[in-house]
């Protein structure tokens, strides 16, 4: 039996990459945070009912020891790193914390790994958001890197660190370029969820409108299920190398709005608002990816629409809201 070690463990990608490690058998490792609200914490696991499936081990990220104890304790095959500060509106509000956590955070788990178990396959968690002022359409992983947030500065620093430690040390290090990915689990402040969440309320009565910011960028959005297959597959490779994982298509978020919206049978026009306030200091204005080197030496595609995404999101919402 393999052991996997997850950080991040009881975000939206660790909770869906733990259900399907499980799926494959794996002996699943979390690293949680210690939290005065513990009890809530592990609501995603929860969700897809595999939280007693799991062995969570108390670390953080600005703790060295703590990750050490854990790497040498349960000796992981294969360590995916998901643990960040990953909101980039957050990331100009706190990008001190943000840098020590999704940047600085990367190296101290590549040095626990290096120290305890430095055969482990590491999995980086790089975002889309590191092309920010996008300087080719479609990104590819040859395209340059222009990071328009103090996360996406974080996340570059991050990445080229896993590069770094696998040319310099040998370790079997891997980037996923994620493109943004969501799901019935996504943080309620992003903005498939902040839609998602305001159709169903609109829905039951509970609201009468939906205050939106930058309705015209675009995204290439995929669902979490399918990403963290792309996850394990980097893992299950000879050589460690670098993937941009994305669906190939990109829409507005005012379109992914107008599809949430009429998944439930509403107008988006009746409902929506904007507002200057959410707006962001720099904005990443149009992301759209190429997957085909994924497609080729993954064998990876996505398989869920966002039309689909859309639907699922509005009726996990709707559900929640009616409990
Ligand atoms: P989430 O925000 O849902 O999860 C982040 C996780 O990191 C949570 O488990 C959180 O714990 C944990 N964490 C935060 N700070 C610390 C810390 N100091 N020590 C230990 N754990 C910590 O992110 P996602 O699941 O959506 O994303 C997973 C990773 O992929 C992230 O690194 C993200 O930046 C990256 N990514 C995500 C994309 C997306 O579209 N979802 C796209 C590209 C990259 P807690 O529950 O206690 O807050
Ligand atoms: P990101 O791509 O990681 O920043 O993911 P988000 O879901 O937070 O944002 C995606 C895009 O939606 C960005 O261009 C935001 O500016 C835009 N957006 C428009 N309105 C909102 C909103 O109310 N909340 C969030 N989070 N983003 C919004």
């Amino acid at each position: 039996m393999k052991t996997a070690l997850i950080t991040g463990i009881t975000g939206q990608d660790g909770a869906y990459l733990s259900e399907f490690l499980l799926g494959k058998n794996y002996r699943v490792i979390g690293l949680m945070r210690r939290s005065a609200s513990s009890d809530v914490i592990g609501e995603r696991l929860r969700w897809l009912g595999v939280i007693d499936k799991v062995t969570l081990v108390e670390g953080n990220l600005t703790d060295l020891g703590s990750l050490i104890r854990t790497v040498q304790t349960y000796q992981p095959d294969e360590v995916y790193h998901l643990a960040a500060q990953s909101f980039v509106a957050t990331s100009w509000q706190q990008p001190s914390l943000t840098g020590l956590v999704t940047g600085l955070g990367a190296v101290t788990m590549l040095e626990a790994v290096r120290i305890a178990r430095p055969q482990a396959r590491f999995y980086q968690a790089s975002s889309s958001e590191m092309f920010g002022k996008v300087q080719a359409i479609p990104q590819s992983e040859t395209t340059p890197f222009y990071p328009r947030s103090p996360y996406a500065a974080a996340k570059l620093y991050a990445h080229w660190m896993t590069v770094n430690y696998r040319e310099s040390f040998g370790m079997h290090a891997s980037s996923g370029i994620l493109f943004n990915h969501e799901s019935p689990l996504r943080g309620i402040e992003f903005v498939t969820r902040r839609i998602t969440d305001g159709v169903a309320r609109i829905k039951l009565g509970l609201a009468d409108h939906l205050t939106l910011g930058n309705v015209e960028a675009k995204r290439d959005w995929g669902h979490a299920r399918d990403y963290v297959r792309a996850m394990w597959l980097m893992l299950q490779q000879n050589v460690a190398d670098d993937y941009v994982i994305a669906t190939g298509r990109t829409m507005r978020v005012a379109d992914f709005a107008a599809l949430a919206f009429a998944a439930a049978g509403l107008s988006m026009d009746d409902h929506v608002r904007t507002d200057q306030a959410l707006m962001r200091p720099a904005e990443v204005e149009l992301l759209l990816g190429d997957p085909r080197k994924a497609e080729r030496v993954l064998g990876w595609k996505a398989s869920v629409t966002l039309e689909q995404l859309a639907a699922e999101m509005v009726e996990a919402d709707l559900a929640r809201l009616s409990r």
